[in-house]
């Protein structure tokens, strides 16, 4: 039976990234990835904010998985009526990627690093024991299926995480649905995104350009039939920009939306990592850059681990949980302003913010003095159409800029 020190499976960013620190340590590794090819299909948005890939020293200049550059991001508050009146600039400055180039950047990185990539490989079987950790894998080709040997096991198997799940890991629980029409023409000179919490509950929607086309969805709890909103919204968006689109693809996946920070997220022989263990953006669920982070966390514990004693018990691999506790994503405040936003808020609420709000380059809120004073002006003659009092407000937006430490 062939035999690895580490098996990856899934080649996402985070398996890749996690793939690509346990090669350069030195150990034999395997990333498992069930599709044909890497970072085929596309099932995103495609956007990633500036200053993370700068964060995560990525190199963004000249390179060909930049589909275009954005300088701005607008939200629009509220409903259809309410869309040019209610509005919040940021300066943040966002790429569009081409995640098929992207995502085979890093599967390059950790080649180099001397992991092998073996695509067409879908793992269908893992057991874990005291001796070390077996996956069974299964070919398209109809072979039969065959087992390979491992010492640990990164789970980077995306928003199903079955893995995890078999293995006593209780994540993710919530989920969202997006779902997305590329269209042909840019439509947009900014990256726009649409809170209104009647046409998207839990979610919102969105109008990317990129240099060719444009990506136009939404994303909202299962429960609210995204489908259907998704066509309500494209006759919406061709009012407003006038015109009739041209559609060229349908894109769509579910997202983990969890509440809170996971509990557990490793366990014997076993790390958890993106998607699989619900690690996306509370307010966007964006989770490119969640993903590249704790993937590179798993490789740095496994190699950390290994130089140590090779003991890859629940108790040592902690160290992985540890580091991603400490990053800003895990913020108790955006949890907090998430779930006042989603779901104490109305589009009443909604208008207040996109009227009286706006963040600065670095996601700082520009005017909040002046937001109190006109909230508590606007309170006292419509009383009881405002439910939230200014410091939610002011929770609910900070924690929206806070949380693009985790993607947008
Ligand atoms: C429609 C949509 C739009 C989105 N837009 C954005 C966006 O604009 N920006 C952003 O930051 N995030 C966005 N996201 C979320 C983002 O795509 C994910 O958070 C990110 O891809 C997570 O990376 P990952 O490596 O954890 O998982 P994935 O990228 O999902 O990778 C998991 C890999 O594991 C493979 N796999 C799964 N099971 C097995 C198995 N049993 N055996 C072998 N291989 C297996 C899969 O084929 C896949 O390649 C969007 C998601 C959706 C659905």
């Amino acid at each position: 039976m062939e035999s690895f020190e580490v098996i990856v499976v899934g080649a996402g960013p985070a398996g890749t990234n996690a793939a690509t620190k346990t090669a350069e340590f030195g150990l034999k590794t395997i990333v498992l990835e069930e599709h044909l090819e890497v970072g085929v299909p596309v099932q995103c948005g495609e956007g990633v904010s500036q200053q993370l890939l700068e964060y995560h020293n990525i190199e963004y200049e000249n390179n060909d998985f930049v589909d275009i550059h954005l300088s701005k991001q607008k939200f629009y508050f509220a409903g259809q009526k309410a869309w040019d009146q209610y509005t919040m600039l940021s300066g943040f400055s966002t790429i569009l990627l081409n995640r098929t180039k992207f995502d085979q950047m890093f599967a390059n990185q950790a080649v180099d690093k001397g992991a092998e990539i073996r695509t067409k490989s879908k793992v269908t079987n893992v057991s874990i024991n005291k001796q070390g950790v077996e996956v069974t894998v299964k070919t398209p080709e109809g072979n039969a299926p065959y087992s390979i040997k491992g010492k640990v096991i990164v789970a980077a198997d995306g928003p199903a995480g079955r893995i995890g799940r078999s293995h006593g890991i209780k994540l993710p629980t919530k989920y969202v649905h997006a779902v997305e029409y590329v269209v042909k023409g840019k439509h947009s000179q900014t990256m726009d995104f649409y809170f209104d919490h009647e046409l998207t509950p839990y979610g919102y929607s969105w109008v990317f350009p990129k240099e060719e086309y444009s990506k136009i969805g939404l994303v909202c709890r299962q429960v609210f039939e995204p489908a259907k909103r998704l066509n309500k919204l494209m006759e919406r968006m061709e009012k407003k920009f006038n015109t009739k689109f041209e559609k060229i693809n349908l894109i769509g996946g579910i997202i983990p939306a969890e509440e809170q920070p996971p509990e557990k997220t490793v366990s014997n022989r076993l790390i958890v990592t993106g998607d699989a263990a619900g690690f996306t953006n509370p307010y966007f669920y964006s989770g490119i850059s969640i993903a590249i982070l704790t993937g590179r966390f798993a490789g740095e514990t496994i190699a950390k681990v290994s130089q140590k004693d090779s003991d890859f018990s629940e108790k040592s691999l902690m160290l992985y949980e540890s580091k991603w506790r400490k990053e800003k994503p895990f913020d108790k405040r955006i949890y907090e302003g998430r779930n006042l936003f989603y779901k104490k808020f109305s589009n009443k609420e909604l208008e207040i913010i996109g009227k009286f709000a706006d963040v600065d380059k670095v996601g700082q809120i520009t005017s909040i003095p002046w937001f109190r004073e006109k909230l508590l002006t606007l309170k006292a003659f419509t009383n009881k159409d405002i439910r939230a009092d200014w410091k939610e407000y002011k929770k609910a937006i900070e924690g929206m800029s806070l949380s693009g430490k985790w993607g947008f």
